[in-house]
Order: C-alpha cells, then structure tokens, then sequence
C-alpha cells in the first residue's frame, strides 16, 4: 500500500512463526529493496518500507523463496506461544485452520470487509484477550468456548458457549451473518436478535477476565513468573525471552546480527508477537542470559519499562528522502536529555515530516521536521500547526526545557499528560521560547 515514504508490504504467517533463516532473509530483503528497516506491528505483522514498484515483485520472490507462507484470506490470529504454553487449555491453531478452511470453502457466497479479524485463543501468557477482534473464541477450560463478538475479551458481546469440536463451525455462522449485512460489516455491526436466532443466548454470561500482557525478558513457561529464578528450574529448555524492537522498528544489520547471535546458541524458533515485538523459544537458562546480553548489544529492547518504548517514530533520514532529521538520534536525545516525559502518559512522536506515517493520529506532543529544524505540534497530529519552531541546533535545549518545567510544575499524582494539559500549550512554548526568538 502507498505512504508517505514509498510503499509499504506487510505480511504475517498463520502461526506467528518464523525460522532464524526465514527472519533473516526478510531482513535481507528490507535492505535490498526497501529502507533497510523492519518493523513488527503492534498485531505482530511485519512490515517493510520504503519499497518501489519495481522493487515489490522482487521482495515478494524473496520471502516466499525463503519459504514464509504469508497468511491469506480472513485474517485468523492466535497466541504468539501456541502449541508450546503449557498455561493454555488448548492448542488453538487446529480450529484457526478449520476457520480458514471453512471460509476459504465458502469464500462465493461470504463477501467480508478486508480488515475483519478473528481470535482463536487457547489462553495462557501470550493470550489475546485484550486485543479487539470482530469475533472471538476463547477457551475457558479443556473442551469449551466462549464465542463472542466486537471487542475484547472485556467488551465483546458474549454469544455462546461452545465445544471446541464446533468452534469453528460455530464462527462460520457468524461471519456468515456478518457478510449478509454487507461486504463492510463489521462484528460490531450484527443484532443481537440476529445472534441469539442462530444461538441458545442463555449459555452467553462468562465473563473472561483480559489479562494479556507483552512477554518481555525471561520467563520460564509452565511457570509462575515469581518463580523464575528457581535454581531447579534452570536446565529445563521451556525459557522464552520476549523483544521488542527499538522504537517498533529494527535496522536490517541489527536484526542480523541477533540471529547471527543466537544461532551459535542452538536456538531455531522465533515468535512474531503482538506489541511490535518477537519471542525466543526454547531455551534453556544459559542460553537465556546469552541471547538477552545479545539482544541488548544490537538495540533490541527487554525490559517492560523501558521509557523510549512512549517515543513512535519514523524511518527519518536513515530511510526516507522526505526527512528532515535523524528520528532515531532525536528520539535517543529525548530520551537522554528529557526522561522525565517519557512515564507512559504520553507519546513523544518524532516525525521526520509533516506526513506522520509513524502515527497518523494525534499526541500530546509532535516533532515534526522542517526545513530548518522542528514544528512542535501540541495535542495533534504531524500535519497539524506547529505552535512553536525550534531550530535545528536548538533541540537538545528545547529538551531539557521541556522535562524542567514538567519536572518543576507536576504536582504529586500526577501524570505527564494531566501535568501538560493543565499548563496548556501557551506555558509550554513561553517555557522552550529561547532567548531572542
Ligand atoms: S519523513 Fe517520516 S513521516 Fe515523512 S514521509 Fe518519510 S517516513 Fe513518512
């Protein structure tokens, strides 16, 4: 699809998995015909930017000479760490391909709108229940299923319980319903009354509480994580260590340089998981302590909280000829020079341009490049009014004014955003006007 900066391909397999070779011949590919940068999305679909139209067919040639079976079709999700997490009731991929089957079989008469997702989610550490999707299936012991529609496991509708047999017999009905509304439909779109015709209602009220979290650094599945530093449990090979990327995305010769890594460890399996990152499985705690120290060598990220992870940006200059400045160095700098605006409040956007491809809705705050320097947008977007212009030489001041009078104006409780919205943009550009502008 076209972007601001060239075209963009994105794609995910069935299973969220790739092999170490497969990984690395999509970084190969990002470099050779795109900008060099992969990003994993916050669903765990890869993305390369930066493409051509003569550069698309040669991509595609590569991905699937590695062997990447892009997944087609209605998009059906399921846990990053199914069939290995031993904290799920099920293994959900078995009933994920029944739903693709099934549509793909039906697909002449179940015209459905391009965006439409399905969960299937045994449960366990990398469940999806917080994730929306137009209908759901979740497991709630060994043989059942809650099916439900629009939402999360906290606000979808509840249709019914169902034998996990039937599931997927069970989802054709409703996305057969869905389609009969119209070819844009949506899950959130169908009546009650509708469901409740195909549906015993009664069987409706579980309630699936939305637990999800990212996995990030070590865990040991099977587990409790309090346990993880268990001596006894350290031979064991069911250790996974969760990444994120930089800034959502990673350089091709970063990515590279983690598999080569963690190849000279034995390791073989990586996991695409939602919340831009990928997990390594099948560890054992050696190997665990080495590709962590590995991961953090080449950029990539382990930490829950790590502040960067409240800055989006774009390819900037390293990968876009519509920039204006390195995002990357502004975004180290911001985090460097003005920590204390980076509490989870907020997001920092760092836009190379006024184009915003990074994050095309509004922040509290926006640097967006200019001929001479930055546009700083206050709750808007890239391509909104810059309240103030900051020169090129000037941004690391502007920094440290920025996280001093956050620092200086919080009051106890609050957060970065209360603390901004409070002082409103004219307190902000009064305090990062500098001298003699
Ligand atoms: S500089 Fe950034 S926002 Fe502008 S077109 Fe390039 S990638 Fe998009």
């Amino acid at each position: 699809m076209p972007t601001g900066d060239g075209l963009l391909a994105r794609f995910r397999t069935d299973d969220c998995r790739l092999t170490l070779a497969q990984m690395r011949a999509v970084a190969q590919a990002a470099s050779a015909f795109g900008n060099g940068i992969i990003e994993i999305t916050a669903r765990g679909s890869l993305q390369i930017r930066g493409l051509r139209p003569a550069t698309v067919e040669p991509l595609e040639q590569a991905i699937l000479d590695a062997g990447i079976v892009p997944a087609s079709g209605v998009m059906v999700e399921v846990p990053a760490l199914a069939g290995i997490d031993p904290d799920a009731w099920i293994d959900p991929r078995p009933i994920a391909d029944d739903i693709r089957r099934l549509v793909a079989d039906s697909m002449a008469g179940l015209a459905l709108a391009p965006k439409l997702a399905v969960i299937v989610d045994g449960g366990g550490r990398a469940n999806l229940g917080a994730v929306t999707a137009d209908v759901r299936l979740t497991a709630i012991d060994r043989e059942r299923m809650m099916l439900a529609v629009g939402g999360t496991n906290r606000s979808a509708r509840g249709v019914a319980l169902v034998d996990w047999e039937k599931a997927a017999e069970a989802v054709l009905r409703v996305l057969r319903a869905i389609a009969a509304i119209g070819p844009a439909a949506r899950g959130r779109d169908i009546e009650p009354e509708t469901l409740d015709g195909l549906f015993d209602p009664t069987a409706a009220g579980v309630r699936i509480p939305a637990t999800a979290r990212p996995i990030l650094g070590f865990e040991q599945l099977g587990v409790p994580p309090s346990s993880a530093a268990d001596p006894s449990n350290l031979g064991h090979d069911n250790w996974v260590l969760g990444l994120a990327l930089p800034y959502r995305q990673a350089r091709a010769a970063d990515m590279i340089n983690l598999l080569d890594a963690v190849e000279m460890l034995g390791i073989s399996d990586i996991r695409l998981c939602r919340g831009h990152g990928l997990i390594l499985t099948g560890l054992h705690y050696g190997q665990l302590l080495r590709a962590e120290a590995a991961a953090r060598k080449f950029g990539f990220w382990t930490s829950e909280t790590e502040p960067r992870a409240n800055i989006a940006l774009c390819a900037g200059t390293m990968g876009c000829a519509s920039a204006h400045f390195d995002t990357r160095a502004a975004a180290d700098l911001a985090a460097g020079k003005a920590p204390a605006i980076l509490d989870g409040s907020i997001t920092l956007h760092l836009s190379g341009c006024p184009k915003g491809c990074a994050h095309p809705a509004a922040t509290a705050l926006t640097l967006a490049g200019a001929p001479s320097g930055y546009g700083l947008v206050v709750n808007g977007a890239a391509s909104g009014q810059p309240a103030l212009y900051i020169a090129t030489n000037d941004l690391e001041i502007a920094l440290v004014r920025l996280a001093s009078l956050v620092a200086g104006a919080k009051e106890a409780g609050e957060t970065v955003s209360d603390c901004l919205g409070r002082l409103g943009p004219a307190r902000l550009v009064a305090a990062l006007t500098l001298d003699g502008q």
